[in-house]
Formats: C-alpha cells, sequence, structure tokens
C-alpha cells in the first residue's frame, strides 16, 4: 500500500526530475544528479546515490520509488545469442524483452504495452487482446534491467518493436525516447533509436514535429489497402495511403530513411504483383525494405485466418528480394533470433512456452 502512493522516479525525463526536487523543497541541480545515478549507475536504491546528503536520501526513500519490474527469467536462446527477459509489474502483469547481439551491436527489443489492441492476424502479441498500457518507468526500466546484465553503455541500440504498438501509448513511448536520447545518458543516441508502428497517422505526423528524430519503422506486409486491412486491421481505420503521406513528412522533417517491415506470407504478400507495388511504394520516398520470414504462432492455436498462415519457402524470399534489389530497392531480409525460446518478431506473449 505505501509503494503505491510513492512517486516513481524511473521514467521522468530530467525537466521532471528538476520539478520533482523543487517541490520537496530541494535544489533544482539534484534532480540531474538523480538522473545520472538513475540511468548512468543504474542506481535502484536511494542509498547509492552517494553525492546526496543522507538526509536527502532518506527523504527520497520515503516520497519516492525505483523499484519497478521483478525480473522472473532471462531465457538463452540455444541457436544465437539472444536473451529474452521475462518481467512481472507491481500488479503482477508479464511482459517480455529481447537482446539481439549482432557484431558490434546489441540490440535491445522492448515493448510498450500489455498485450496489444491491433489484433494482426499474423502476430502472438495480438491473439492476446489488450491489457493496459506501459508506464513510462516500465518502458525504460526494460532498459535498465537489459543494461545491468549486459552493462552500461553495452546496449547499442534500441527498437520499439516487442509487445504492443508504441503510437497508442504516445505520452510514455514519447517520455522514455526523451530519456534514452538524452545527451547526459551516455550510450545511446536518436540514430540508434527506431521506432515500429502499424500505422497510427496523426501520431506519425506528431512524432515529426517533435524534435526526436529517431527512426522510423512502417510495419507494412502488404501494398494493397484490402490486403492490408485483412491481416492488420488496424488498417480500416488508418489507410496505408495517409499512413505513407505521414511518412513522407516524418522521412523529410527528421531527414531520416523510412523502413518498412514486410513479414512474408505465401500466397497473401509474396505474389508478382506485390513485387511491382513495392517497387512503386519503396521508389516514392527515402525508405529501406526488411524482409522478415514469418515465425509460426502455432504455440499459441490460434483461429479463424491466422491458422491458415503459411511462411514463403526461403529460395521463394530469396528470389523476391533480388528482383526488389534488381530495381535499385535496399533490401535487408532479417534473421530469424531466437525462434526457439519464442523470442523472434511476433512470438512475444508473456508466457512460458516450452
Ligand atoms: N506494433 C508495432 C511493433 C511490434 S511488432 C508494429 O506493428 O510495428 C514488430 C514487428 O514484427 C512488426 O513489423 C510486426 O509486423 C512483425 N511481426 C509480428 N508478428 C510476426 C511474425 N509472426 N513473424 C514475423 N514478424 C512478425
Amino acid at each position: 500500500m505505501e509503494k503505491e502512493t510513492k512517486i516513481q522516479l524511473k521514467g521522468m525525463p530530467v525537466g521532471e526530475l528538476e520539478q520533482f526536487c523543487i517541490s520537496i523543497g530541494e535544489p533544482k541541480y539534484r534532480g540531474a544528479q538523480i538522473f545520472n545515478w538513475i540511468y548512468n549507475h543504474l542506481a535502484d536504491d536511494f542509498g547509492e546515490m552517494q553525492n546526496l546528503s543522507k538526509q536527502l536520501r532518506e527523504k527520497l526513500s520515503s516520497s519516492a520509488s525505483l523499484s519497478v519490474f521483478n525480473l522472473k527469467e532471462v531465457q538463452q536462446s540455444h541457436n544465437t545469442s539472444t536473451k529474452k527477459f521475462l518481467l512481472s509489474t507491481n500488479d503482477n502483469r508479464n511482459i517480455e524483452s529481447v537482446v539481439i547481439p549482432d557484431k558490434e551491436r546489441n540490440t535491445l527489443c522492448i515493448s510498450t504495452q500489455v498485450g496489444c489492441p491491433l489484433d494482426c492476424k499474423f502476430c502472438a502479441t495480438g491473439l492476446l487482446g489488450y491489457k493496459r498500457n506501459l508506464t513510462s518507468a516500465e518502458i525504460v526500466d526494460q532498459y535498465l534491467q537489459a543494461a545491468k546484465i549486459y552493462g552500461k553503455p553495452a546496449i547499442t541500440n534500441i527498437v520499439f518493436m516487442g509487445m504492443g504498438e508504441p503510437l497508442l501509448n504516445y505520452e510514455n513511448t514519447l517520455k522514455s525516447i526523451s530519456i534514452f536520447t538524452d545527451e547526459m545518458n551516455k550510450g545511446l543516441s536518436r540514430t540508434r533509436i527506431t521506432v515500429s508502428t502499424a500505422g497510427i497517422t496523426h501520431r506519425i505526423n506528431e512524432l515529426a514535429d517533435s524534435g526526436l528524430r529517431v527512426k522510423m519503422a512502417l510495419s507494412l506486409h502488404s501494398c494493397f489497402e484490402e490486403v492490408r486491412s485483412t491481416i492488420m486491421p488496424i488498417n480500416v481505420k488508418y489507410p496505408l495511403k495517409g499512413t505513407i503521406e505521414a511518412l513522407k513528412y516524418y522521412a523529410k522533417a527528421t531527414k531520416t530513411r523510412i523502413t518498412f517491415e514486410y513479414t512474408m506470407l505465401k500466397g497473401i504478400n509474396d505474389r508478382p504483383e506485390d513485387v511491382k507495388a513495392l517497387i512503386r511504394l519503396c521508389s516514392s520516398l527515402p525508405s529501406k525494405l526488411n524482409i522478415i520470414p514469418f515465425n509460426s504462432i502455432k504455440h499459441m492455436s490460434p483461429g479463424g485466418i491466422s491458422s491458415q498462415l503459411e511462411p514463403t519457402p526461403k529460395d521463394k524470399i530469396e528470389a523476391f528480394a533480388q528482383k526488389l534489389r534488381e530495381s535499385n530497392i535496399t533490401v535487408m531480409i532479417r534473421d530469424t533470433q531466437g525462434d526457439d525460446i519464442a523470442a523472434a518478431c511476433g512470438q512475444l506473449a508473456g508466457k512460458h512456452v516450452n
């Protein structure tokens, strides 16, 4: 009970921490000191904050909290170096985040919601339904938990590609980005942060105007409105046409290149007309295409159209990518990482899957 009345300091950008310090009768600069302890020294106890007086540390302990998640389990993939973190919230909800090491990078994939309301037919998280938004503390604590294991600054990249739709939890996503990209937080920069969205059009415009200039990825999966609406119901509310306009604005305002994510589904988006439509779309704005092999969601025993989805065979994916490259489209085929522990794209469901 006592815990709930305390103010959570993780997830506050430095300006908010300064305001908090002023509100308890402390000088403003204490806010930056606390920020430094949380994000650079990974402190989760006020007792560690040695440049604060004992009296202030006690005052903070009685009115504020740094406790966010309980780390329940770290699962290690057997065939790659991917690790999956199972974290439980103070209200006993489970969420997952994943670290994907690759050469000189360690990419952290973070969640923004418990479950997801979007109901994309190929995604395990969507099949869970939606429970609630994560707080900004819960978003940044995924980074802090991973940084504790990997050390600082070993997490080099952050992708908002875990559970949930970041642009439907806009305020908290924005706050967490402003913390990650704060120059006082050493080791991360805006060019190493990617927000992935299914296409919440007005929020793409707002993020463009925010000045944060992180990278943007769109879960595209089909260039055709009707097909896209069948596998991604959100396309009915925010049709692709408007989303592409917003992305053109984003690319221009931020001087960044848009990433299109494209999960290959046999017979649905791997046809010759899909190649043509992709060439047209990708040539119309600064962009690159990430092709993702479809990861099975059979462990969720889905019904309806979800149960019928099959991956495009590997050789067909290669041929598809080749045709796009011949038209000067930048194409990457993403490796499947961590599917043995259900940590690959679209497999996060916050429960054990053995
Ligand atoms: N809601 C956000 C972020 C989460 S999904 C979004 O839609 O972008 C992260 C990426 O994994 C998205 O591109 C998503 O479409 C893709 N994905 C989801 N399920 C998948 C699956 N079963 N196999 C491969 N990729 C999948």
